[in-house]
């Protein structure tokens, strides 16, 4: 059954307090971000296009985001009182070299 908590979408995002991924790694920056101001640092309704951008592209085999203790892939669910948190996706990481940036 889905949650009918209705959220405004111009609020900020919510982040679990205590979640199990405390810090993720940008692949495409290589920034080590801090999960719950990652989450909170953007719209409601923003991170929930941000959240099927970054699953899409993990399933694609181009993950956007790791875990920043194992690299593994990571996506973004929502618990049932919509507050978000990283959880760690089916796929590895693909091992390739970063291109060299100028
Ligand atoms: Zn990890």
């Amino acid at each position: 059954m889905r949650g009918n908590i209705t959220i405004d979408p111009l609020a900020c995002a919510t982040a679990v307090a205590n979640p199990q991924i405390r810090e993720v790694r940008s692949l495409k920056s290589g920034q080590i971000l801090e999960a719950r101001r990652f989450i909170e640092s953007v719209r409601y309704d923003r991170l929930v296009q941000v959240r099927s951008q970054i699953k899409q592209a993990m399933d694609a085999g181009s993950p956007r985001v790791a875990c920043a203790i194992c690299g593994t892939a990571v996506y973004i669910v929502s618990s049932p009182d919509k507050a978000f948190f990283f959880r760690i996706g089916s796929r590895t990481v693909p091992a390739r070299p970063r291109p060299a940036t100028a």
